[in-house]
């Protein structure tokens, strides 16, 4: 069983970057994977599903019932999108 830092059953991941010696055993591993190391929480202890999507600081102690960390997490990048997507260049006949 996949436990959270307190011991309960983790219901929620999200990940952080390693410390040096965390960093040097994932490249032994896997040296083309990009080195973060993945963190379980239970529901007392899991962040908001917002800042669980980024990528947190090795020293990040995960949140305690507040839902936030010490931490600044990385922002992820953001997507290309082609236009807007709320403004579709073609638009269907009405009736469709
Ligand atoms: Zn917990
Ligand atoms: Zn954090």
């Amino acid at each position: 069983m996949i436990t959270c830092k307190c011991g309960q059953a983790a219901v929620v991941q999200w990940k952080r970057r390693p410390f040096p010696d965390e960093a040097s055993r994932l490249v032994e591993r896997a040296p083309d994977t990009s080195a973060f190391i993945p963190v379980y929480a239970c529901a007392d202890h899991a962040l908001t599903p917002a800042a669980a999507a980024l990528t947190h600081q090795a020293s990040c102690t995960g949140p305690g019932k507040t839902a936030a960390c010490d931490c600044t997490p990385e922002q992820e990048p953001v997507p290309d999108f082609p236009g807007d997507p709320a403004k579709p260049k073609k638009r269907l006949p009405p009736g469709w």
